[in-house]
């Protein structure tokens, strides 16, 4: 599995089971932005972030899921963008 640089694009792509997602969106409520550039986006899991995800749920997440999608255009930018920068253990 490739390494997750936080694109979000698994869990707009495959929403997993713990997913609530708005009627009028396929995105789910549970995907917080977390820095925003001018370049790049980076998202988190609430649930997971706050804990009320277990470990052993966890594998039943998106995550994952959306880096093999061909074409995932978030995540290529992410990789070449200026996020590297980013302290990734502060988010
Ligand atoms: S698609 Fe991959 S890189 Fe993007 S958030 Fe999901 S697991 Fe991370
Ligand atoms: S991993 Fe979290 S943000 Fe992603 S679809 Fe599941 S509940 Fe939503």
């Amino acid at each position: 599995m490739s390494k997750c640089v936080r694109c979000g694009n698994c869990c707009r792509v495959a929403p997993c089971a713990y997913s609530d997602l708005d009627h009028n969106s396929t995105v789910c409520r549970h995907l917080k932005i977390v820095v925003e550039a001018d370049d790049f986006t980076l998202y988190r899991c609430a649930l997971y972030n706050e804990g009320r995800i277990s470990p052993e749920m966890a594998s039943e997440l998106s995550i994952g899921v959306g880096c093999e999608v061909e074409f995932n255009e978030d995540r290529q930018r992410i990789a070449y963008s200026s996020c590297q920068q980013v302290n990734w253990n502060a988010l």
